[in-house]
């Protein structure tokens, strides 16, 4: 039950352009731009996202990260 209630609200964070470990907006992350032009924002908590497009988010995986 709690699984399929955490993708909907994280989803939704994400979409609101938040993290969806603390709620920070992510535009208050800090960003660095990756060799393939790609955009890593990472949050004061820790968690790691790709920007995309204007305002779109997706969390990065830990294999994404590191290069
Ligand atoms: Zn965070």
């Amino acid at each position: 039950m709690f699984r399929n209630l955490i993708g909907p609200v994280q989803a939704w964070l994400l979409s609101q352009g938040q993290c969806v470990g603390c709620g920070m907006p992510l535009s208050e992350g800090s960003t660095r731009n990756k060799k393939d032009g790609s955009v890593l924002i990472t949050c004061k908590c820790g968690r790691t996202y790709f920007k995309f497009g204007e305002k779109k988010y997706r969390r990065a995986k830990m294999s994404e990260i590191s290069e």
